[in-house]
């Protein structure tokens, strides 16, 4: 609709056929979503599937293969390069599928974390997904939301809208109803919200105008990215590394295709392909992308277990996280809040009848027909409590209406309302935390409008219930009230919230919730320190970290004015000692942060408002709440928990070191593979043996056996010690631990053992041989060459059972708790053998079916490399038992 911001709320309202009170119907909902379409930016189509596909088959190294089949070809072997062609068609297959199974999870991932709206339809207020809001619908706004719509205010209450995305304007702008000129620009809209944009601070409540594509956001959009990946700081450095890797590897082949040639251990026809068949076999071109499936696969997988990752890196960083500083409420507690004391000031029914009327009329939770209320537990809580003593939120509202409204924040830790009595008297109702209100009290409320002052007696009698409550672990909201006699509004929240009367107390339980106990012991084994932050007083939140086994003796506390008064060296001294910071607001948690950083510590840090976004950012895992989070914290957050459980985050520290712990066990794995046959072409070039393996044999091993196996690993799952160690080092290499020296020793072993099968197998008297590809009678090598082909197969194979634990004994392990990598097994074991004895594909592999004890002795030789890492594993675990 054309410029709403230059008419009344009512000339909207009625433009748009709705009610300010009830909002539109369910049937009118279905036909503007007819008419209007979702509510959604449009996104340019994900990449199409022959993109990405032909994307597999625009590399170098493909290109080399290519030039390899046509030199193939030039030779008159025309099989040698279909077959290559084949297999780099296979090898683009088995990239695509790795890729989209990334770009799936990714995309799985994006929708998991939609973003909902506050509606008002048929005169019931629900949270919708955001997509499904018509014009005419009536929304909510809360501080910590994205405006999730253009919409014109109806009402307002303190609300700050941060547009700069849509602006450019760094200043979060004040919004207010009154009608502006239809002329005025877009950033001095303020009696208008727009979608995309945050809301910072205060509340409000609006007309949608205007929806999806038709909003000021959808008109500048350009077509949003489809799913993008971004690289993890892993993968970078593996990348790099495979680059490197990848010109040691090429000089390599350089020296063999050379001193191949010089030595006449074959034509330089074919010495060309076998050295570029040992560049495309050894140089780990599918890492980055394999690690890109663990990740995905690992995110997928915490994802089930309701760890929502934005990032693939988190997943990678999770691993090594030490310190986890989350939440008291909602985190380690159910936020479940039931008011558990009404205690007012003083016994009396008076004073109880105006302690819970203020309760009601100082809240924002809207009351329900049939159910929980909408809005803060804390809130819906004392609603509930309200109703229970026989007081209707809805008529008492009613009754006095509400004219101003100073909101509750989390640096205030207190809200004002200011209301109308019924004989047309003005009163303050304030609540908030219990310093916050009796540091504002002079006076105490006697119930019939009169008041007396506070004594010092008094004082002392009200911290003594303070003190009381707080220690059985109670939530406390101090209650006070100030009865106006001039007709002028108060200007500001400090102007509204001094001199007050005390009317009492309302004491909240917040129950823990029951899996913290055993997930913080999970932390402790794991050397992770669990830390509790909270804007709750000192002692309910000690009780509560008490009860779950957060705090121990030695321990200490801090509060956020201790933290003030620290400079940053010194809050650093005491972060390695402080398990609780009580009474913190959301600036401290940023300091926090840092400190824990600077003594060297990678710490996830919950939050769930708009101003934890810093230190949401700030944290190496910054961890939002799925339920009650706001929007902005999760833009900020590289994870989200769908289910605000503090159990979560460690169940995904959990899958993160699984993910990583796979990650290393395949990088051995085809680190080994390659240089093995490295070594194997390389000693025998120098040796002035014949070629021990032939082009397609070394494409085959690099697509079948080390393809295969590899992916499996990922989804090898936790090792019983993994949540038993410390972390990893922050900045760890992924070679850490001996990977380095188990690669050199294994790869060694496995070549040794090749070369000497080949040794063994060659007829006496034969040293060096041109290879003799247009032989029709199978050449004498041939079968000394499928003795090397499929030793170092087999090889693999069993390579790759032993690398499934890193601690534990293969023949502890049940083959069904991976069974891709029984499959892969059996069905890598299957074609190797299928490739030697079904006469078309041995001919095609230039194999030769062997004799079968010969098989007998491939597969008995190539179990070396398996029982060398099983050796290794038993010198551990009983140096281990022994001790150093
Ligand atoms: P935690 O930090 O443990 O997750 P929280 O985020 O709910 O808890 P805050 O919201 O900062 O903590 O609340 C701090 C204090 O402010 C509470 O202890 C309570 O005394 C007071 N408080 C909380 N909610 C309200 C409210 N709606 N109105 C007034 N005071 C409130």
């Amino acid at each position: 609709m054309d410029s709403p911001w230059s008419e009344t709320v009512e000339h909207v309202a009625r433009r748009l056929q709705t009610n300010i009170e009830t909002g539109l119907s369910a049937s009118e909902v279905q036909q503007r979503l007819k008419q209007c379409g979702w509510n959604w930016l449009r996104e340019a189509p994900p990449r199409s599937v022959w993109k990405m596909f032909l994307g597999q088959l625009i590399d170098w190294m493909i290109g080399l293969l290519v030039a390899a089949a046509a030199v193939s070809l030039l030779l008159g072997d025309w099989h040698d390069s279909v077959l290559i062609l084949a297999i780099v068609l296979a090898n683009a297959l088995i990239g695509f599928l790795q890729e989209r199974r990334a770009e799936q999870a990714v995309a799985a991932l994006k929708k998991l974390a939609q973003p909902t709206a506050r509606v008002w339809r048929d005169g019931k207020l629900s949270e919708l997904p955001a997509k499904q809001l018509v014009p005419g619908d009536i929304i909510e706004l809360i501080a910590g939301a994205l405006v999730p719509a253009d919409g014109r205010l109806i009402m307002v209450a303190d609300l700050q809208i941060d547009e700069a995305l849509l602006t450019g304007e760094s200043m979060s702008v004040d919004k207010q109803i009154e009608l502006l000129a239809a002329a005025t620009p877009l950033p001095d809209r303020t009696s208008m919200v727009f979608a995309g944009t945050t809301m910072m601070r205060g509340h409000g409540k609006a007309i949608v105008t205007a929806t999806g594509m038709r909003t000021e956001m959808g008109k500048i959009a350009t077509l949003l990215e489809g799913t993008t990946m971004v690289q993890t700081p892993l993968q970078l450095r593996l990348a790099a590394f495979s680059k490197q890797l990848a010109i040691l590897v090429v000089a390599i082949s350089g020296i063999v295709f050379v001193v191949g040639i010089l030595r006449g251990n074959a034509t330089w026809e074919s010495m060309f392909l076998v050295a570029v068949s040992l560049a495309v076999a050894a140089i780990p071109e599918g890492l980055p992308a394999v690690i890109t499936v663990a990740l995905a696969l690992g995110s997928l997988r915490m994802a089930q277990r309701k760890a929502i990752v934005r990032q693939l890196a988190a997943v990678e960083t999770l691993g090594s996280i030490n310190v986890i500083c989350s939440d008291k409420t909602g985190t380690l507690t159910q936020n479940r809040m039931s008011v558990s004391d009404i205690i007012p000031h003083r016994e009396g029914d008076f004073i109880r009848a105006e302690l819970l009327r203020a309760s009601v009329l100082c809240n924002n939770a809207q009351p329900v027909a049939a159910g929980q209320p909408i809005g803060s537990a804390t809130e819906s809580a004392m609603l509930i409590a309200a109703t229970a003593a026989d007081l209707d939120p809805t008529e008492v509202r009613q009754q006095w209406p509400r004219e101003v409204e100073f909101p509750f924040h989390s640096d205030r830790k207190r809200m004002s309302t200011v209301h109308r009595s019924p004989e047309g008297k003005r009163i303050i109702c304030a609540k908030g935390a219990a310093e916050a209100i009796l540091g504002r009290s002079t006076h105490l409320a006697e119930g019939d409008g009169t008041v007396v002052e506070l004594q010092p007696s008094d004082k002392l009698r009200l911290e003594q219930q303070l003190k009381s409550l707080t220690a059985r672990g109670r939530r406390l909201l101090a209650v006070a009230t100030k009865y106006l006699n001039e007709e002028t509004l108060p200007q500001s929240a400090d102007d509204a919230e001094s001199k007050l009367a005390f009317l009492g107390w309302i004491g909240l339980v917040d129950p823990a919730r029951p899996e913290a106990r055993a997930a913080i012991e999970r932390c402790r084994t794991a050397g992770i320190r669990a830390v509790m932050i909270t804007g709750d007083h000192r002692r309910t939140a000690l009780a509560i970290a008490e009860d779950i086994g957060l705090w121990q003796l030695g321990d200490e506390v801090m509060s956020g004015e201790e933290i003030d008064r620290l400079d940053d060296a010194e809050l650093e001294r005491c972060a390695t000692r402080t398990v609780i910071y009580a009474r913190v607001s959301p600036v401290h948690k940023l300091r926090i942060v840092r400190a824990h950083q600077a003594c060297g510590s990678v710490v996830a840090m919950t939050g769930d408002g708009v101003n934890d976004a810093p230190a949401l950012k700030q944290a190496d895992i910054g961890v939002a709440m799925g339920i009650t989070g706001a929007d902005v914290s999760k833009e900020a957050s590289r994870m989200i928990l769908a289910d605000d459980n503090f159990a979560t985050i460690v169940a995904a520290v959990e899958e993160g070191r699984v993910v990583y712990d796979n990650i290393r066990k395949f990088i051995v794995y085809l680190l080994t593979g390659n240089l093995c046959e490295i070594l194997v072409i390389l000693s025998a070039i120098l040796l002035g043996l014949p070629l021990p393996l032939l082009p397609v044999h070394l494409l085959w091993i690099n697509l079948v056996t080390d393809g295969l196996p590899a992916l499996a690993l990922a989804f090898e799952p936790a090792e019983p010690g993994t949540m038993q160690r410390p972390p990893r080092w922050r900045n760890e290499s992924i070679f850490a631990g001996g990977l380095a020296r188990g690669i050199v020793l294994v790869a060694t072993i496995m070549a040794a053992v090749c070369l000497a099968i080949f040794w063994w197998a060659l007829p006496s008297g034969m040293t060096s041989q041109i290879v003799d590809h247009e032989a029709k009678q199978p050449a004498p090598i041939a079968l000394p060459q499928t003795m090397v082909f499929v030793t170092l197969s087999f090889a693999q194979f069993f390579h790759v059972l032993a690398l499934r634990s890193s601690s534990r004994s293969f023949f502890s392990q049940a083959p069904w708790t991976n069974w891709r990598l029984a499959v892969s097994f059996v069905l890598g074991a299957g074609l190797q053998l299928a490739i030697v004895y079904v006469p078309r594909l041995a001919s095609w592999f230039h194999c030769e079916p062997l004799p079968a004890e010969w098989l007998a002795v491939a597969i008995a030789v190539s179990t070396a490399g398996f029982w060398v890492v099983e050796a290794g594993k038993w010198v551990n675990s009983v140096s281990l038992k022994t001790g150093p």
